[in-house]
């Protein structure tokens, strides 16, 4: 960096500036903006520069700079758009003791000028240090797009507002206020109905904050089952009942979230923009502003929220920012996928352990204990197991698993589009890579549908995927 950014104090004090065509047009409409003392020295001034002196903008004089002229100025802008002038008049200046800048030489000026969004006392300052005025203009363009044409006035009228506001607690709950100002309740009040409008905003606001402390939020980690709308339990159906922010997982179907109240906010936090979820940090955040604006907030995720659902890191976010949690269990995917082949988790003298294991972890296929897991009699559940299901195959066989041990993939659980599949460990793959299963699916270990079941009918026959 050749160029340190600062603010400088102008208010009251001179700016003095040299010449009166376009490009001292340019520097004066950005100066102007300033509280600052104008003068300008001009023998042929711009018909604007006229007018503003007319108004009191700045002061005229119509001649060229001569030594003392920049005496006691702060800033000093050369700008005849004559080479031999601008050195003239820049010596002048410095040797006044103003800080110079020669428009359009950088290298013989001691200070360039940004490009300025202006939204006072909020200013954003662009500076490229003259290496690349378009990324300057592109940036700013996003700015000005960003920040409401009223932030600088709710900002003016916000400082005087602060001592207010110390009666919210320190923190997220101040953050909150605030940005619910300037963001939403400020820059609408403005648009309808004008500036006079924003200190009765501001009240209106803070009592409404002030009230939501008192009705903290809350947020309800919801399990939403596999998909069947009627394996919600009740304390679900209650709690979609009564949310005011809904944010749920990719895998929550439609006809689950038609169940909640009909003004609450539904979030996807499961979208997939370009193929990624969002992250999960990002989620714990969500969470948590939404509830401490005051809202029931409802998580609600696929089956049991317990089970793979990464809960615990959603209650640390709530525990940090002082938002109550509880759990509401739901039907996890493997219990619901038992059920529909008819068989138990459990069962005496077969299996009195069950594991639910997962495919794969944050580091990629996941380890297990598949030395026990070879034996025989043992039940597995594996969630996320489509992509690992090679890995899972050959750890099992070379631990001496049994190539007949039965496996069972259940596709789409409890949906309309449920789909079962029998197969064996050692034809485990490629029967799921012929399958190409689209929907979340659970493959159990060691269970296979019970042969009597009418559910029988449901399975797609081995001949089909081969
Ligand atoms: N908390 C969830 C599991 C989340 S991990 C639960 O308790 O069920 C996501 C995995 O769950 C999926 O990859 C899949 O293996 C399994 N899963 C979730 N819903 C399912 C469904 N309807 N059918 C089959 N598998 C499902």
């Amino acid at each position: 960096m050749d160029h340190f950014p600062v603010f400088m104090a102008v208010a009251g004090r001179r700016i003095v500036l040299s010449g009166g065509g376009d490009a001292a047009l340019a520097k004066l409409r950005l100066i102007l903006k300033t509280t600052a003392n104008i003068s300008v020295f001009a023998d042929d001034a711009a018909p604007e520069i006229h007018v503003w002196a007319a108004a009191g903008k700045l002061t005229l004089i119509q001649r060229a700079l001569e030594p003392g002229d920049a005496m006691c100025a702060v800033l000093f802008y050369a700008a005849n758009e004559d080479d031999i002038e601008d050195a003239r008049v820049a010596a002048i200046a410095h040797a006044d003791g103003a800080k110079v800048n020669i428009v359009d030489n950088l290298g013989d000026s001691q200070f360039i000028t940004p490009a300025i969004v202006d939204r006072d006392p909020v200013v954003v300052a662009i500076g490229t240090e003259g290496a690349a005025p378009v990324v300057a203009r592109k940036i700013k363009a996003n700015i000005e797009a960003q920040l409401p044409a009223s932030l600088g006035v709710l900002a003016r009228i916000g400082k005087t507002f602060r001592h207010a506001v110390d009666v919210l607690p320190m923190g997220a709950k101040r953050r909150t206020f605030w940005s619910d100002f300037y963001f939403d309740a400020g820059p609408k009040a403005v648009e309808t109905d004008g500036e006079a409008a924003v200190i009765p905003t501001l009240e209106t606001l803070l009592d409404t904050h002030i009230m939501t402390r008192e009705k903290a939020g809350h947020v309800d980690l919801v399990g939403a089952g596999p998909g069947d709308p009627e394996l919600l339990t009740l304390k679900a159906r209650n709690a979609l009942d009564k949310a005011d922010v809904v944010i749920h997982d990719r895998l929550v179907t439609p006809e689950i979230l038609e169940l909640a109240r009909r003004e609450a906010t539904l979030i996807d936090a499961g979208k997939q923009g370009f193929g990624r979820a969002m992250k999960q940090s990002d989620i714990d955040a969500m969470i948590v502003e939404h509830a401490l604006k005051g809202h029931h907030v409802v998580r609600l995720k696929a089956g049991d929220p317990t089970v793979f659902g990464r809960l615990d890191e959603e209650i640390d976010a709530c525990d940090a920012a002082g938002v109550t949690w509880r759990i509401v269990p739901g039907i996890t995917a493997a219990s619901a996928a038992v059920a529909n082949i008819g068989q138990s988790l459990t069962k005496r003298n077969r299996n009195s352990a069950v594991r639910l294991i997962t495919g794969h972890d944050t580091k990629g296929y996941a380890d297990h204990d598949w030395k026990a897991l070879a034996a025989p009699g043992e039940v597995a559940a594996i969630y996320m197991g489509k992509k690992s299901a090679r890995f899972i195959q050959g750890r099992l066989l070379m631990h001496g698993a049994d190539p007949a041990t039965p496996m069972t993939i259940i596709e789409n659980v409890s949906r309309t589009d449920q789909q079962i599949i029998a197969t064996t460990l050692a034809e485990l793959e490629p029967t799921l890579t012929r399958a190409q299963l689209k929907g979340p699916a659970i493959t159990f270990y060691g269970l296979a549908p019970r042969a009597a079941m009418d559910a029988a009918d449901t399975l797609t026959p081995l001949e089909e995927l081969a």
